[in-house]
């Protein structure tokens, strides 16, 4: 069975009752004089298709990134984030779910992901309306496996192995994707593509032009 929801890494679309982009940002406990909203690049910057590397150890810099990226994701506001969003090509992932849980959690629940894997996915898919904060205002229905098995390191350097389904499956796949050069616009038609790379493309000619 297919089932159909819809996720959007920036919530601009629709069923927003608070009249702004769905999530509104529920950050304030988790601020900190030093955290700064850092500039999501969009389509067609090229970085968005580097192959990020491997974080090899959790330093303050790290830290500071993730910090800088929760800020950045609530401001947009978006549900995950992964750092080639903000123009650093490491592997390193945030998201927070919170306001789609199913017991309609409203707490702010940040997580990390450091050097995320797949260890395996599920032949079942399943149908999200994605969106992307690097591509605004576009959404489109992708199909992913329904179900993967993550692992992945945490702030504090400590692996971990996590079965994901729902939203959580299908956030943490686009996010790995980012961290690979691959964006949710790959798994649409040539025509679809095309069309949307083309809007993108003409959008950054023109703000040059002006
Ligand atoms: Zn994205």
């Amino acid at each position: 069975m297919i089932g159909q929801f819809s996720v959007h890494e920036g919530l601009a679309g629709t069923g927003s009752e608070n009249g702004g982009g769905g999530l509104t940002p529920p950050n304030q406990q988790l601020k900190s004089p030093g955290m700064a909203i850092r500039e999501i690049i969009i389509l067609p910057d090229k970085k968005l298709r580097l192959v990020s590397k491997p974080v090899e150890k959790v330093t303050a810099e790290i830290r500071k990134l993730a910090d800088d990226m929760f800020e950045t994701m609530y401001d947009a506001p978006g549900i995950g984030l992964a750092a080639i969003q903000v123009a650093q090509p490491l592997r390193l992932i945030t998201m927070d779910l919170a306001k789609r849980d199913e017991e309609g959690e409203t707490q702010p629940r940040p997580r990390v992901f450091i050097n995320p894997e797949i260890l395996s996915a599920s032949e079942e898919l399943s149908i999200y309306e994605e969106g992307c904060l690097s591509i605004p205002e576009y959404y489109e229905e992708v199909e992913r496996p329904a179900k993967v098995r993550v692992r992945f390191i945490d702030l504090d350097g400590k692996l971990h192995e996590e079965d994901a389904e729902g939203l959580f499956a299908t956030c943490i796949q686009h996010e790995i994707d980012h961290l690979n050069g691959v964006l949710f616009v790959d798994y649409l038609s040539k025509l679809k593509r095309d069309r949307v790379l083309k809007k993108f493309a003409k959008a950054a000619r023109r703000a040059v032009d002006e």
